[in-house]
């Protein structure tokens, strides 16, 4: 069985002190009552150096941080003249765990297609961070029944260009239109999608089963048990949420 993990997409928020208060809120609710799941926060670029020395303050008993640190995007670069963009060896120089790749809002509003995911994928891979990779379809995708399509498509594109490797990625399921828009997909919706990838991760690997399918969209302290209890879905990508330790907290609770 796979381990949950539950991951906050702090998106274009926070400032130092609002994130210091946020994340002195989240490490004493962990401190309180330990989660059964991973976590982790995907952070803006500019302050993950903050939450890096937060977490060297934060580590268990075992040495092991208690919060894992994530980027929200990564270039499909590996360096050189390539303005403002952010490389996966810089993210992996903070300590990053984990790089969204491919969230909707980047494909909307910056034109990130399915090669510019598939190969930010690979640079991940290559610097040992894990890739969250996004997927999912629009309302107007999903009323014209082309939903399995679309998911499929996505994943695919990072399936073909990076072969066996993608037995070390978390895919998340993002209906765009649950995404801040308090609209959750049900939780037998988002299990049926989770599904088809679960399918299409087995029939490209072999080690398919345990590569872990979050959900993302409006997840909240009131729906997250529900949905993190389908077979398929293993973890949450939590925006909104993830601003509000209670909230956030609650999540991590409701997880395995
Ligand atoms: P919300 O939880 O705010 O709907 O955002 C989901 C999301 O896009 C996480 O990446």
């Amino acid at each position: 069985t796979r381990k949950q993990l539950i991951a906050g997409n702090w998106k274009m928020n926070g400032s130092l002190a609002a994130n210091q208060q946020l994340l002195d809120e989240v490490l004493a609710g962990m401190q309180t009552a330990a989660p059964r799941c991973d976590v982790a926060v995907c952070v803006p670029a500019p302050y993950l150096a903050q939450v890096q020395a937060y977490q060297d303050r934060s580590r268990d008993a075992s040495g092991r941080a208690r919060l894992d640190l994530g980027a929200q995007d990564v270039s499909m670069h590996e360096a050189g003249a390539y303005t403002g963009e952010v490389s996966a060896n810089m993210l992996r120089d903070f300590g990053v765990r984990y790089a969204i790749a491919g969230h909707s809002e980047r494909r909307q509003y910056q034109g990130e297609t399915d090669v510019h995911v598939a190969l930010k994928v690979k640079r991940a891979l290559a610097a040992g961070i894990t890739p969250i990779v996004c997927v999912g379809e629009t309302l107007r995708e999903r009323e014209e029944g082309m939903t399995e399509f679309i998911v499929k498509r996505q994943l695919s594109a990072v399936i073909h260009l990076n072969g066996h490797c993608i037995s070390e990625i978390v895919v998340a399921y993002e209906p765009v239109w649950a995404i801040g828009t308090g609209k959750t997909a049900t939780p037998a919706e988002a299990q049926a999608v989770h599904a088809v990838l679960r399918a299409q991760l087995k029939a490209a690997t072999e080690h398919g089963e345990r590569i872990p399918i979050l959900y993302g969209g409006s997840m909240n302290a009131a729906n997250a048990a529900e949905l993190l209890a389908q077979p398929d879905i293993d973890g949450g990508l939590i925006g909104g949420a993830s601003l509000k330790a209670p909230d956030f907290l609650k999540i991590i609770a409701s997880a395995a």
